[in-house]
């Protein structure tokens, strides 16, 4: 469903972005990951030997303008276009509006809100030069209803839609379509955080009986990707099981 597009996945070393990364692969994309360390790129880049010579990593600062645009240039560089970005990187928080400190709700800005407007921006740059392309936003369950601790994130999460949905409306004439997968509860390392007693209750609550998997999530990022959606732009797309809560 890509072949020959590239496509550069954020937080792609672990979790929901490791199978985007995969499911992208596994689909004929060229990959870059940006992580945010070496180490944990080049441990998942280890993990990919498979499609050696269509994967690559980068490590930039993604709240600094210049250091994603070089990185995003070598990513065109390598591989000929520019095609993809699935801005998938994100932190969470469940502290307690008594203990937030501005220190940590600055940072859940930065990498959740601020990362994706930086990298969204160098993207769309190359894309319109190159006449078209598809940004793919990471927004959450939390972003319907917000969450009863945590505030940063649900904040940014909601901040993220309206930020898809500005950006499909905008960039429609560069023929750049925007769009966000909001997960429900998936299992990776940012739920294995969670007390079990929580994501118990909230896996009771989800009428499809189950929580998510990575690939459900994945499945979603690679439709949005593809030409089947090249009439789709400015959704928020709920992978959530009809989860409520
Ligand atoms: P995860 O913690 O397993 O992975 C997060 C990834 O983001 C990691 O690769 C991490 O290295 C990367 N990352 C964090 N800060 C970064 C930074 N400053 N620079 C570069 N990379 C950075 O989490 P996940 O569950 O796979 O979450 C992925 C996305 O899905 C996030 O945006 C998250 O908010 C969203 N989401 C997850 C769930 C869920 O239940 N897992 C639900 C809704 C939304």
């Amino acid at each position: 469903m890509l072949k020959g597009r590239t496509a550069v996945v954020t937080g792609g070393t672990r979790g929901i972005g490791f199978a985007i990364v995969k499911k992208y692969l596994d689909n004929g994309a060229n990959v870059a990951i940006a992580g945010s360390r070496e180490e944990t790129v080049q441990k998942a880049l280890a993990q990919l030997s498979e499609y050696e010579g269509r994967v690559m990593g980068i490590w930039p600062d993604l709240c600094n303008p210049e250091e994603v645009a070089a990185a995003f240039t070598r990513v065109k560089e390598r591989f000929g276009s520019f095609d993809i970005l699935a801005n998938n990187a994100g932190i969470s928080s469940r502290t307690s509006l008594y203990e937030y400190t501005l220190d940590e709700f600055s940072k859940i800005l930065d990498v959740n809100l601020k990362a994706p407007f930086v990298c969204s921006q160098a993207a769309a740059r190359l894309m319109k030069e190159q006449g078209g392309g598809t940004i793919i936003n990471t927004s959450s369950m939390v972003s319907k209803y917000g969450q009863p601790a945590g505030c940063g994130y649900p904040a940014t999460k909601f901040a993220v839609n309206g930020l898809t949905k500005s950006l499909a409306r905008e960039l429609a004439k560069d023929q750049i379509r925007v769009n966000a997968v909001a997960p429900g509860v998936t299992k990776t390392d940012m739920v294995a955080a969670l007390p079990t007693e929580m994501v118990e209750r909230i896996s009771a609550g989800i009428p499809l009986g189950r929580p998510g998997e990575p690939e459900d999530v994945a499945n979603a990022f690679l439709y949005l990707a593809s030409d089947i959606a090249c009439y789709v732009t400015g959704v928020v797309l709920h992978v959530d099981g009809a989860a409520m809560t």
